[in-house]
């Protein structure tokens, strides 16, 4: 089984205001010449290229933008909304996690309720670039919902686009949180890219805490060498690679791999040469495929 677990959603016309900001900061990121597919986060369009990639399931983050962006007339319960429909017509294929950002207090805690219990969501998503940091005592009542719930929390760690913060997306800052709701599972999106060692640490000191390797995309084309360094660290760290998770951040960067040629990538991984010479062991194609999928179904609780 492949598992996506790192995905978005968005149609053409909800792209307005603030968020096209963050769309054009991606794309001057990536060197592309236009916004072309980056608007395109039809659950048609991901579907399809999943099929063509041998993807099962994709998990589905809706973001909670309106404590940092103008977000035009889409509220987030509208955004949690639209994902809960395309749960309703790809059940086997999506797995839909609900934007709630946590300053929302118990409003928040309601929204989370009827996305879980109302729509089959299966997890929280916490966009940290819109500046709050995940551990504060005020969130707790969201968290002991998530836990009452049996739900998985993703949070964004690391870079994110222009026109959000940094500061607050620390790995360290889910530290707290996962030893205090240890029935919750956890995920570090992105390895926490740049902080890939603070990731790699709060995921092994914490059994319910995993990263996922969205957004890598355009580093490993540039360096090839630098997702197999931090699969080998969290291999030494960890005595295994069964705490990283596949996941493509799509549609963000489907111009640089798409999701079959990122796929396809984590399979044919090959240990550089320079590693080779210190003698450190080769991920194994049934590593390979833990990876892909395997490692998901203890994260997600599939
Ligand atoms: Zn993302």
């Amino acid at each position: 089984m492949i598992v996506d677990a790192h995905c978005h959603m968005w149609m053409e016309e909800w792209v307005e205001k603030d968020m096209l900001k963050v769309l054009e900061s991606v794309k001057e990121s990536l060197g592309l010449e236009d916004l072309g597919n980056l608007m395109k986060g039809d659950v048609e369009r991901l579907v399809a290229e999943m099929d063509e990639a041998g993807i099962d399931k994709a998990v589905i983050l809706p973001l909670d933008f309106e404590f940092l962006y103008e977000a035009g007339d889409l509220t987030y319960r509208d955004y949690n909304d639209r994902v809960g429909e395309a749960l309703a017509a790809w059940p086997d294929r999506l797995i839909a996690f609900a934007g709630v950002d946590p300053r929302r207090g118990k409003a928040g805690v309601l929204e989370l309720r009827r996305c879980v219990e109302g729509m089959g969501f299966r997890g929280l998503k916490l966009w940290t670039i819109a500046g709050f940091y995940p551990d504060d005592d005020a969130y707790y009542p969201l968290y002991a919902e998530a836990e009452r719930l049996g739900i998985t929390v993703m949070v964004h760690t690391g870079l994110g686009p222009g026109y959000s913060y940094l500061k607050t997306c620390r790995p360290v800052y889910v530290d707290k949180i996962a030893v205090d709701f240890r029935g919750v599972n956890f995920i570090l999106a992105h390895v926490g890219n740049p902080w890939v060692e603070e990731a790699l640490a709060v995921a092994m000191k914490n059994p319910n805490v995993w990263v996922n390797i969205s957004a890598w995309q355009k580093g490993h084309s540039l360096f090839a060498m630098g997702l197999y360094q931090m699969l080998s660290q969290a291999r030494l760290m960890h005595g295994g690679v069964h705490k990283v998770l596949f996941g493509t951040d799509w549609p963000l960067f489907t111009e640089v791999y798409s999701q079959r040629e990122w796929v396809e990538t984590v399979r044919g991984l090959e240990q550089p040469m320079a590693m080779q010479v210190m003698g450190l062991p080769e991920i194994t194609s049934e590593e390979k495929e833990m990876i892909l999928g395997g490692n998901a179904i203890a994260a997600l609780r599939l």
